[in-house]
């Protein structure tokens, strides 16, 4: 296993090749053509390093970066932010002190490592943030609060700031729907733990109220009203802009651009926040980040191999479609399995312990390593604790592995693995056959077609989600 990979969601921006040239020698994964949040998730999923490398595609990694980086990443850590140098003039532009603002921001994905076993706890980055704002924050506030350790690193990345047009503040008022879900899923006080900044959207809707009263009252025909709300807005907008003039350069073209601006921005951060208070509850509906199971539990008729009633015989023994696929994917994740199995047969006296066994060596054989193998030999009138759908296999497999039942998967073929999985606190994802009752799929809290389409699931590999939408 590499000790780390590097993966740069990108959109194609010229100064890429750049940043592959430094970076020679090391594993890097792009990927394009999907959202800031989608690209990072498909990235470190697709990666098997201890440690995951984020950057953007602008960035320009200062010499040394890579020693620095063989320091930051230690053991005991679980993410390690890269420290971003912006250069500005002396009296940057409005555009050009937004930019520099990610040197105090806090776990900015432009440079942050994380590992990848934190990653797959938490579940990766929440993909209801649409834009390349927030998301940074809101993985690293789920580690934090997951009790992981999150450190500033010495590391150093030049991130210069991009050409932008003059209405590229009004664009950046789309953070402001973001807030909204941050507030939700975070509370009130995440900015200051998340280290952002106050922001100034309490003074922009105060001054986008004003407006719009300004021009209420004006349709009402009450001039005194009018021209008192459209004093508070005008003053509110002179303070704005000034604010974001007088730390500037001060030509007439910025001056103008701010001018313009400052008047339409209040409104631009009032309507996107009114837009995420409008999509909120469809973004709390829908499915966030979920954490990795930290092992999977596999029925073994039926789903591991071809079900064979009763088999004594390890000649019999045949793969189940998509079987090799699923194992490999899950060791190649570095999530242990194990296999719990029914086999009454044995209560019945048609097989015996050592057929079991040679059975599951002969798994191995074909399927390689499997992990711990329980199994019950009971009959269904013995009342034991261990015969599906009583949760006693699941149980013990999930302490032979040293995990808990909560953090485990169970796949299955039949309702008594589903029901096993339930009773145990486990996941359960049934992948039905031809002998699979309808009401038994119907009952599933998930369902795959095959055994590496349910590992997929799991792991929520794109190719499974693009597959599912
Ligand atoms: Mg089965
Ligand atoms: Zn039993």
């Amino acid at each position: 296993m590499s000790t780390r990979a590097i993966v740069i969601p990108s959109v194609g921006r010229p100064s890429l090749p750049r940043l592959l040239e430094a970076l020679e020698g090391e594993e890097v994964h792009v990927v394009q053509g999907l959202a800031p949040a989608a690209a990072r998730n498909a990235g470190w999923r697709a990666v098997t390093a201890e440690w995951v490398v984020f950057l953007d595609d602008d960035v320009v990694p200062e010499p040394g970066w890579r020693e620095a980086l063989d320091r930051d990443l230690r053991p005991g850590l679980d993410g390690s932010q890269g420290r971003i140098v912006v250069p500005v003039p002396d009296r940057p532009t409005d555009w050009e002190r937004n930019v520099a603002g990610l040197q105090d921001a806090r776990w900015a994905t432009a440079d942050m490592a994380y590992r990848r076993e934190a990653l797959a706890a938490v579940g990766g980055f929440d993909e209801r943030f649409p834009r390349a704002f927030r998301e940074d924050a809101d993985i690293a506030l789920r580690m934090l609060d997951a009790g992981l350790r999150l450190e500033r690193g010495t590391r150093r990345v030049v991130h210069p700031v991009g050409a932008a047009g003059p209405a590229v503040s009004l664009r950046k008022q789309a953070g402001n729907a973001d807030d909204v879900l941050m507030r939700a899923l975070h509370g009130r006080d995440w900015r200051e733990r998340a280290g952002a900044p106050p922001g100034r959207r309490p003074r922009h809707l105060a001054i986008a109220a004003a407006g719009a009263a300004a021009l209420g009252a004006a349709i009402a025909r009450r001039p005194r009203a009018a021209a008192l709300a459209g004093a508070a807005w005008a003053a509110g907008t002179a303070e704005l802009a000034w604010a974001r003039i007088a730390p500037g350069p001060r030509t007439p073209r910025e001056v103008m651009t701010m001018a313009w601006t400052s008047a339409a921005l209040p409104f631009a951060a009032c309507a996107w926040w009114l837009r995420g208070l409008a999509g909120l509850r469809g973004a709390l509906a829908a499915p966030g980040p979920r954490p990795w199971p930290k092992a999977v539990l596999l029925d073994r008729d039926g789903t591991l191999i071809e079900d064979v009633p009763y088999n004594g015989d390890a000649g019999l023994v045949e793969p189940m479609p998509g079987a090799a696929d699923a194992l490999a994917r899950l060791r190649e994740a570095g999530i242990p399995t194990a296999v719990v199995s029914n086999q009454s047969g044995i209560a019945r006296g048609l097989v015996r312990h050592r057929d079991v066994q040679a059975i599951h060596r002969r798994m191995e054989e074909l399927l390689g390593p499997l992990g711990p193998l329980e199994y019950c030999p009971h009959g269904p009138s013995d009342g034991c604790e261990c015969r599906k759908p009583a949760p006693g296999l699941i149980l013990r497999a999930a302490e032979r592995l040293g995990v808990g039942p909560e953090d485990c998967a169970v796949i299955g073929d039949i309702g008594a693995d589903v029901d096993a999985a339930c009773a145990a606190g486990a996941r359960a994802v049934l992948v039905p056959t031809a002998r699979t009752r309808a009401g038994e799929v119907a009952a599933a809290p998930e369902v795959a077609p095959d055994l590496a389409a349910a590992v997929a699931q799991l792991l929520e590999d794109p190719v499974a989600v693009l597959e599912a939408a």
